[in-house]
């Protein structure tokens, strides 16, 4: 008998004939002798719905309230799955994040886990009760909703995983695998059969979003066994391993990830003096608004350019801030655009292999897709590129690094 975290997302529970259908599944995994925990998003949509009344009552609501506002998603799949189980003769109990004893710090609407009481849990489990847990929400020490960011139902599953020493965390979803690009993008995309960890993370924080990128961070802290599959088909799906050797097929690139929600902000003629970088992205960091590339150059005599990027929601507001440090120090000019995107290539082969970089820039010259700004670490690439040419660029290096299913 293996004990299991299994978690649906949004469109896996989008209507009540899927939730029917995750009922069945849950039903037979537990037949089968396992203990399940199942852990629940909101309804497909549903999130998107709830922010969008908040934001018809506010330009910027309440971000304690949010919390209660968008938690109540998640309540209703748990209970509804509950139900959906025990018309098939299993018992079912749905729990919110705080009966499941979620505890998180005060962060409202991008809280952190910081301990699992799983008693209860525990409990439950083990008078062979499917336990139903609501995604993406915690309590805070003074007993608040909380929610995980957007995404959240994936690292609850995962947090509850390493806290139960479950045997593996299975994240069902809509597609049957972790592939090499967002097969929505490039048809051809090819499923990996397997990922390392460290790939799994460069490709969530660079915007594939097929797992929450603290899911991956707990799993690989916390030596979680992860498992991405199709909630709608049958398969293996893909597995998350530590161990390199294990890993893609020792590919040079595992696979291209890219970020549309992007924006760039350029500080021109500074002072090139100490303290520069800080004083303007220091002012940005005490908005808690999180800064992503930074390009600094010297553009003429003790004078220097100062180029960054953020999320494209903090724009405006990372504009007015800039524009009011800019004045201070004296700059010549702020400007910037939300219309860019970042492509990157990761894969832990380019440890051993140089010529990556040059290989990648030639692709995207012959398509002459212009590079606005570069960074690199260890096993990534990333460019940012004119919005419009995200999804060529994203075709042409899936091709250039021979990734689709038919090149293999
Ligand atoms: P859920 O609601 O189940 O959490 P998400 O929409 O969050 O599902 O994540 C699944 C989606 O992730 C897929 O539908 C796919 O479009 C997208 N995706 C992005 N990059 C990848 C990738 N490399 N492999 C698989 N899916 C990806
Ligand atoms: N319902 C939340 C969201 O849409 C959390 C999740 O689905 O993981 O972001
Ligand atoms: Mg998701």
């Amino acid at each position: 008998m293996s004990l299991l975290v299994q978690k649906y997302g949004g469109t896996s529970v989008g209507t009540v004939e899927r939730i029917q259908a995750v009922a069945e599944r849950v039903y037979k995994t537990a037949r089968d002798g396992h203990q399940v925990v199942v852990v629940v998003s909101a309804m497909s949509g549903e999130t998107n719905r709830l922010l969008s009344l908040a934001n018809e009552i506010s330009a910027r609501p309440i971000p304690r309230e949010i919390d209660v506002l968008v938690s109540t998603g998640e309540q209703v799949t748990t209970a509804l799955l509950c139900m959906a189980l025990a018309e098939l003769g299993q018992e079912a109990r749905s729990y919110t994040g705080s009966q499941a004893g979620i505890k998180t710090d005060d962060s409202h609407n991008k809280a952190r886990i910081t301990n699992i009481d799983t008693e209860a849990v525990m409990k439950d489990l083990q008078s062979g009760c499917v336990v139903v847990l609501a995604g993406f929400q915690g309590v805070n020490e003074a007993g608040e909703v909380t929610t995980l960011g957007r995404g959240g139902s994936d690292t609850s599953a995962v947090a509850m995983a390493a806290a139960l020493k479950a045997d593996e965390c299975q994240i069902y979803t809509d597609v049957d695998g972790v592939y090499t690009t967002d097969p929505r993008v490039v048809s051809d995309a090819r499923k990996l059969d397997r990922i390392t960890f460290e790939e799994m993370l460069e490709m969530a924080s660079l915007g594939s979003k097929v797992l929450q990128i603290r899911a991956v961070e707990f799993a690989g802290k916390y030596n979680v066994a992860l498992r991405v599959l199709s909630s709608f088909t049958e398969g293996e799906g893909t597995l998350i391993t530590l161990d390199e050797e294990d890993a893609v097929e020792q590919a040079l690139i595992s696979g291209i990830a890219f970020n549309r929600d992007e924006a760039q902000i350029t500080v021109r003629g500074v002072p090139d003096t100490p303290g520069i970088a800080f004083q303007i992205l220091g002012a940005v960091a005490d908005a808690n608004i999180e800064v992503d590339m930074i390009v600094q150059n010297i553009s003429g005599d003790n004078v220097t350019d100062f180029t960054f990027t953020v999320n494209r929601i903090d724009y405006d507001r990372v504009s007015e801030i800039v524009n009011t440090v800019a004045k201070e120090l004296g700059a010549a000019d702020v400007s910037g655009r939300s219309d860019i995107a970042k492509i990157s290539v990761v894969g832990v082969g380019m440890r051993s292999h140089a010529g990556i970089a040059s290989k990648m820039f030639q692709a995207l010259a012959k398509e002459q897709i212009n590079i606005l700004m570069i960074s690199t670490s260890e096993i990534k690439i990333s460019v940012v590129v004119d919005e419009k040419y995200l999804e060529l660029g994203v075709r042409t290096l899936h091709d250039e690094f021979d990734l689709a299913q038919n090149s293999q």
